[in-house]
């Protein structure tokens, strides 16, 4: 599995970072936002290192397909139980700070979403 030793979101996969844990199997570790933007935020992340959205591929289809099926799930466990937002950054001009894959679930009761 790929792994890159400067990456951030590798060192918490790898727990040579802290996270707050809030779900973990052999495809992939969710964590909370250290800043969250929501009364529940969590990030699913793939635990191989994928820099971003623009570099997945037919292989990835069926990892792609698990965070999707996994956000609601999550949500439920947490106490979401009124909808939630979910969002991928991807490079510079899609906002991306952190090059490592990571789809934002972010939920809990309004008014925290603008639009
Ligand atoms: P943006 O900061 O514009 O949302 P990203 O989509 O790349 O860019 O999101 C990176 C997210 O990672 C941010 O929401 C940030 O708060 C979060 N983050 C950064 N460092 C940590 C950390 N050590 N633990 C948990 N979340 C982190």
């Amino acid at each position: 599995m790929s792994h890159d030793p400067d990456c951030l979101f590798c060192k918490i996969v790898a727990g040579q970072i802290p996270s707050r844990k809030a779900y973990e199997d052999e495809l992939v570790l969710a964590f909370h936002d250290i800043h969250p933007w929501a009364p529940v935020h969590v990030l699913i992340v793939p635990k191989q290192h994928i820099a971003m959205m623009s570099e997945l591929g037919d292989e990835h289809v069926q990892l792609l397909g698990h965070m999707s099926v996994l956000a609601p799930k999550l949500m439920r466990d947490l106490g979401v139980t009124n909808g939630f937002r979910t969002v991928i950054n991807t490079g510079p001009d899609g906002g991306q700070e952190v090059y490592h894959l990571h789809m934002h679930v972010m939920g809990g009761p309004r008014p925290w979403l603008k639009g």
